[in-house]
């Protein structure tokens, strides 16, 4: 089974900004969710996976691919969605698959014809195949991007920031499109959607900062935390009081109230309610850690 590898990558980009650091992670056959937040270092991970940009330091391997030397080999096995696919241009959907087939060396007009129609037919677009791209919706536009990855078989498909913008009905279309991909090829899903990774992962990474906070199965990462987990219903005045008295996590107002999660082994009083954690409870927890680990080294 195919793996990719990366080992001890770091970017820094001219500005300062260290975008990766050190960051060392073994990506398996199947789907793989890259969780951060904003400016985390995810689309610079994955343009580097993906041959578009250098890295200071650090290696890359697709099984026996070098990735930073041996780009060509890559590109013929990679499948790419970028955040911003950029051109929609006023042209049909079907002629733009058709061009971005001949790109992929399928020069054979039959053996073309079928691509097109089979990857037309897989992301749900033949109805609108005579449409142009320019008048199709977010969620159609994401489709669209993943029929032009799809192009070639690759054996590893990247995509970056899939669902930010589509509605809820759009992100299940999609994710379920995604899951029929991810049986047997690489597929890293960078995302800031807790759900996304929790709909579709099988294994994750947490990065942010550049850095990894953590890396494994995430059912088995919400079981471990699972027991540490406590909530409480507080009065909007008493945040900051709570926030010094406790590991709060998360803070969200759940119809006009404000309820609190925090982690600790032990029932913190008998006011907090222990409850079952979720992906987004070790999503904050890793992210909660890291910002004190980094506030006390500063
Ligand atoms: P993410 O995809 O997780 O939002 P990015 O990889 O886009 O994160 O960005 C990581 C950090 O690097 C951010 O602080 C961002 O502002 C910075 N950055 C990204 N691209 C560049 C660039 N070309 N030049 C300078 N800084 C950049």
């Amino acid at each position: 089974m195919l793996e990719l590898r990366i080992e001890g990558l770091s970017k820094t980009y001219s500005n300062g900004v260290k975008a990766l650091q050190d960051v060392s992670l073994t990506i398996p056959t199947g789907m793989f969710g890259l969780l951060g937040p904003n400016g985390a270092g995810k689309s610079t991970l994955m343009r580097t996976i993906a041959t578009l940009q250098e890295a200071d330091s650090g290696s890359i391997a697709l099984g026996d691919i070098d990735v930073l030397r041996e780009k060509d080999k890559v590109r013929r096995l990679l499948g790419y969605l970028p955040q911003e696919f950029g051109v929609y241009p006023r042209i049909t959907a079907e002629a733009m698959l058709n061009h971005f087939a001949v790109l992929k060396g399928i020069v054979n007009a039959k053996e073309r014809r079928d691509t097109v129609n089979a990857l037309l037919q897989r992301t749900n677009l033949s109805d609108a195949r005579k449409q142009n791209l320019s008048t199709f919706s977010g969620g159609m536009r994401q489709r669209f991007g993943i029929a032009q990855a799809l192009l070639g078989n690759p054996k590893l498909i990247i995509v970056d920031e899939p669902t930010a913008g589509l509605d809820p009905e759009e992100r299940v279309r999609f994710h379920n499109l995604l899951a029929e991909i991810g049986e047997n090829v690489v597929v890293i899903l960078s995302t800031h959607i807790v759900e996304d990774v929790s709909d579709l992962c099988s294994q994750m990474a947490i990065i942010a900062g550049g850095r990894v906070l953590m890396s494994g199965d995430p059912q088995a990462a919400v079981r471990e935390l699972n027991g540490k987990v406590w909530r409480r219903v507080i009065g909007k005045h008493e945040l900051e009081d709570f926030q010094r008295r406790y590991t709060v996590i998360s803070t969200r107002l759940v119809g006009g109230r404000t309820v609190i999660h925090t982690v600790s082994d032990a029932q913190p009083d008998p006011t907090f309610e222990p409850i079952n954690a979720s992906l987004e409870d070790v999503y904050f927890h890793y992210s909660k850690r890291d910002s004190q680990a980094q506030a006390e080294a500063a």
